[in-house]
């Protein structure tokens, strides 16, 4: 993914740009999530993910009972083994693992329980849930990291 070498650095080039645009659709952004979607589906096509995994290198997701629950059986252990070998508390009294990159990330960028991995992981990096306008600040956020976030609010904001 040469085209996102910078990534952070185009980001920060279109910060300006995209919350300009926070400000003044923010009514009208509620009306969106159908055309956001799209956007959503169209760039995770052409964006690979393996090429990637700047979420699963950089990003602590949540990580909540049910998942704990899902890992373990995946690994066959207990809950507090998952707990005691991978997790801690963070300041927002959730679980995410104790270091980043995340210890289930192989060489390859796959993800070793891929079919068992954290809601947070599944869902990130959003831009295809409901009322996309709650995060669209976190989504600006997100640009700096994530190709896909970045593609979308480029195209919107083009709109
Ligand atoms: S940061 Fe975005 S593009 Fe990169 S692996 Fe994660 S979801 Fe995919
Ligand atoms: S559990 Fe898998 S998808 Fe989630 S951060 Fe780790 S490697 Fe990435």
């Amino acid at each position: 993914m040469k085209e996102y070498d910078n990534l952070p650095l185009l980001a920060e080039k279109s910060r300006a740009e995209f919350l300009q645009y926070y400000k003044k659709n923010k009514k009208h952004l509620e009306k969106l999530d159908i055309f956001v979607h799209q956007l959503h589906e169209e760039v995770s096509e052409k964006v690979d993910c393996l090429a990637c995994a700047n979420c699963c290198k950089t990003l602590g997701p949540a990580i909540y009972d049910k998942d704990i629950d899902r890992i373990a059986k995946a690994l066959r252990v207990k809950p507090s083994e998952v707990v005691a070998q991978y997790l801690k508390i963070d300041e927002d009294g959730d679980y995410v693992f104790q270091s980043m990159p995340c210890p289930f990330l192989m060489p390859d960028n796959y993800c070793s329980i891929y079919e068992h991995r954290p809601k947070a992981c599944r869902e990130y990096p959003h831009t295809d849930r409901k009322k996309f306008v709650q995060i669209y600040k976190l989504t600006v956020k997100n640009t700096a990291t994530c190709p896909i976030a970045y593609e979308v609010l480029k195209q919107l904001v083009k709109k």
